[in-house]
């Protein structure tokens, strides 16, 4: 508890969580290839750390050549048996996976949190729900192709290899196989060397529902793992969740390989409050859609743009909200903020509030809350008079910074948003209808949210434009990477 010579709040004021307790987690944790977990080739192994005590959790398999090489032909042999298996039987495994996930949430939700630093209320409302979701919605898909490719003839594409980053571990494991073996095709899963934990107990859930060896690989490592899995030769497709630096490097390997590709890349997304709008719901969505999971979200509203006549008053608003959030043990349920995923990523979000200074934007960190010595901490903060030429309002940060600038019309606001690379999602703020849909449709953004932010949902597409990159995940559309339409011929055998 709090004394009374204190001077700020600290992070613990709560008994401490004692939920790490009840997950056991190997000490060396295997490659999941062939429907078994196996050690790595290479004889290689690295480190997975808590990032809230820094303290290592387990070693993790580096996958090598030689062992992407095994997962990728254990996936071609599982390839014509998986893809001409009855559509209802795939479906049926599928739902088994959901049911198990759904049973394990607890459990997959306190290794999440551990593994990469995210709320432990986020990660049991959100991302393990919405990864037992994503595999309830397309086993239902299964069974249906031909309804969502009228007269196409869907078939497979083949062996997938599918990158996935760290802020959303599990969820993105289930965005990109769920779909891939709804559609007869067979996968090769590389996860962020930071947050294994999950995807490979995931694995162990393939094991328990007797889903077919080979249908599903998992090979952990770094990027070099990745790089040698997209460019393998019996890969169809490739489909990546990253940044837009190794997105445009997959871009060139594939290039004339007969790869196809789908990208899910970076953002720097505009969040538009009107003077109509509902102020305080505004802020409390502004402020999830930046703070939401420390910012380590690639659609985070983190270019907030504000119709100049209310300036004061959202400033004014936030800085108070700002104060009330909690920063620290990301076990406990009553945190907002938990660690940021890894050292070198906090050095990354501190460098560009240092150039944020520096550029001359004005720095609001009005948080309360002692950060623990151990850890990678950031408080959430906002810069005002930010210029557009600004770092901080060009770059992502995929950190807790936001970046308020103002506008005085629609338009104005429409042409700010649109400056930017990135184009993968807006929100806009108001009371008029009418102002939504003509706003809407002018901005460049994959997915527009209204009088909201941060909504998910399995049946809706998710995807950018521009830099943000290409196809999309979720929903009917979602499908759409992972068939090919009329031609049988070309089916990969
Ligand atoms: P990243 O460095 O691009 O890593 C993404 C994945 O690619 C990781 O598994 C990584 O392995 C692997 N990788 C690294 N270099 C590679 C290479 N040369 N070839 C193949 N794979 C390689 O991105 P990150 O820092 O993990 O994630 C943050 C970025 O992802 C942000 O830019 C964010 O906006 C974006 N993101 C986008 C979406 C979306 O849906 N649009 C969703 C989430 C995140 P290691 O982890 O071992 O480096
Ligand atoms: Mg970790």
């Amino acid at each position: 508890m709090t004394t009374q010579s204190q001077p700020d709040v600290p992070s613990w004021e709560y008994s401490p969580a004692l939920d790490s307790t009840k997950v056991t987690i190997e000490q060396k944790n295997k490659l999941f290839i062939g429907g078994k977990f196996i050690s790595p080739k290479s004889r290689s192994w690295f480190a997975t750390v808590n990032p809230s005590t820094e303290k290592k959790l387990a070693d993790i398999a580096c996958a090598g050549k030689a062992d992407v090489n095994a997962a990728v032909a254990s996936a071609k042999a599982a390839l014509p048996k998986w893809s001409r298996l009855r559509s209802t039987e795939r479906a049926k495994y599928l739902y088994a996976i959901a049911r198990r996930i759904q049973e394990r949430a607890r459990e997959f939700a306190i290794l999440e949190t551990m593994d990469g630093g995210k709320p432990i209320k986020e990660s049991r409302d959100v991302d393990i729900p919405l990864a037992a979701q994503h595999f309830f919605y397309y086993a239902g898909w299964a069974d249906k192709l031909e309804y969502a490719f009228p007269g196409a003839n869907p078939s497979p594409v083949g062996v997938c290899a599918q990158i996935i980053p760290w802020n959303f571990p599990l969820l993105m494991a289930a965005w990109k196989i769920a779909p891939a073996l709804a559609c007869g095709n067979t996968s090769v899963l590389k996860p962020a060397e930071t947050t294994s934990l999950t995807a490979l107990r995931l694995a162990e859930i393939f094991q328990e529902v007797g889903l077919p060896p080979g249908v599903v690989n998992i090979v952990t490592g770094a990027g070099d793992t990745g790089r040698l899995l997209a460019e393998h030769k019996l890969v169809n497709k490739v489909a990546f969740t990253g940044s837009t630096q190794v997105g445009k490097l997959l871009m060139r390997e594939t290039a004339g390989t007969g790869k196809k590709l789908t990208l899910e890349l970076g953002g720097k997304s505009a969040n538009i409050i009107f003077a109509d709008a509902a102020i305080d719901q505004a802020v409390e969505g502004i402020v999830s859609g930046i703070y939401f999971n420390q910012g380590h979200v690639c659609c985070a509203g983190s270019r907030l743009f504000v119709e100049e006549s209310i300036l004061d008053e959202v400033v004014h608003k936030l800085k108070h909200r700002l104060s009330t959030l909690r920063v620290g043990d990301p076990l406990d349920k009553n945190t907002d903020l938990g660690a940021i995923n890894s050292k070198s990523q906090l050095d990354i979000v501190n460098g560009y509030i240092a150039a944020g200074i520096k550029e001359g934007a004005q720095l609001h960190k009005t948080t309360k809350h002692r950060l623990p010595s151990k850890g990678y901490w950031c408080n959430p903060c906002f810069f005002t008079d930010v210029q557009p030429s600004h770092t901080i309002a060009r770059e992502e940060i995929f950190g807790p910074v936001l970046s308020v600038m103002t506008f005085r019309t629609p338009e104005e606001a429409i042409s700010r948003a649109n400056n930017s690379p990135y184009g993968l999602a807006a929100g806009i703020w108001t009371d008029k209808g009418s102002k939504i849909f003509e706003i809407a449709k002018k901005l460049d953004a994959g997915i527009i949210w209204c009088n909201t932010y941060n909504k998910f949902d399995a049946a809706s597409p998710f995807g950018g434009f521009k830099e943000s990159g290409f196809g999309r995940e979720g929903g009917m559309q979602g499908l759409r990477p992972y068939v090919q339409l009329g031609a049988t011929l070309e089916r990969a055998n």
